[in-house]
């Protein structure tokens, strides 16, 4: 699998000279399989750029994951150009908590958007996601677990070749909290189940909203921070660690911090997890082939 980053960044797209460096798309990733097909997870607004390169891409067939439906996870989806291609067939996978047919058309209704619904010419079929049952795209092997966000937000976990890719974003790794101890506990006993989805996973593109002072005031909203999920990898056994969907307010010296700080982490603990901050124009070969 060839893993792209379109879009790295959490709730609000925040173009700008102090985002240069990681990107201020919202979030959308592209994996091409080895077999060449073609799976995009969300529809934030990095996906417009992707909409242009598969343009020119044989290969019309493509697989839409949708995490849940909070804005920065679909305000990209109008602006896909495949969706005014006759040729394409898009296969919308999405919790059936949700019902994909009503977000489209309240996305292009006429009070929000130009373009009516009847203009979308690809071929849209929806795949409800039934969290108990594996998905196969060609020899890709998706599984799918519930996790700590609002109601039907799912992450996904990709295996091709013995290689696995698991995309937890919009995710609260529960964790207490010592009062004079700055390093959360019971990560292992309250996130046991999604350990457990992510042991061993060679790739963990997991959220890492804030540093842990802004995690302590944020607590309940449904996102990480760099330090627990620093631990939560470890018990997890992860080999490579991606940080992912930051707070729109981080400049990039602040996510270079992030990443520093989770780096050393991992050092300090022993642990051999390699932890690399994604940015928009990242690509990651999983057979190791640059
Ligand atoms: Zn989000
Ligand atoms: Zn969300």
């Amino acid at each position: 699998m060839v893993i792209t980053f379109w879009g790295t960044r959490g709730s609000i797209p925040v173009p700008g000279e102090s985002t240069i460096k990681y990107g201020g798309n919202t979030p959308c990733v592209h994996i091409l399989t080895d077999e060449e097909r073609n799976i995009i997870i969300d529809a934030g607004t990095g996906i417009r750029g992707l909409g242009k390169e598969l343009k020119q891409n044989s290969s019309n067939e493509l697989d839409l994951f949708i995490s849940h439906t909070h804005w920065d996870h679909i305000h990209g989806l109008p602006f896909f150009a495949p969706l005014y291609n006759s040729k394409t067939l898009l296969n919308i996978h999405l919790h059936d908590n949700f019902s994909p047919n009503k977000i489209i058309e309240t996305q292009l209704h006429s009070s929000f958007f130009p373009i009516d619904k009847d203009e979308l010419t690809a071929n849209i079929k929806y795949a409800p996601i039934d969290i108990s049952k594996e998905i196969k795209i060609g020899n890709v092997e998706v599984r799918t677990v519930k996790v700590h966000h609002s109601k039907g937000t799912v992450a996904f976990k990709f295996t091709e070749n013995e290689k696995s890719v698991v995309y937890m974003t919009d995710n609260e790794i529960f964790c207490e909290q010592e009062s004079n101890d700055k390093k959360p506990d019971k990560i292992l006993e309250l996130n046991s189940s999604l350990i457990e989805f992510c042991y061993g996973s060679d790739y963990l593109i997991h959220d890492s909203m804030y540093n842990h002072n802004d995690f302590i005031k944020k607590k309940g909203w449904g996102h990480s921070d760099n330090i627990s999920l620093a631990y939560f990898s470890m018990y997890a056994k992860v080999k490579n660690l991606v940080l992912f969907h930051y707070e729109p307010d981080y400049k990039d010296s602040e996510i270079d911090k992030l990443e520093f700080e989770t780096q050393q982490l991992i050092k300090d603990n022993n642990s051999k997890i390699k932890c690399i901050a994604s940015f928009e124009g990242m690509k990651i070969h999983t057979q190791g082939i640059e």
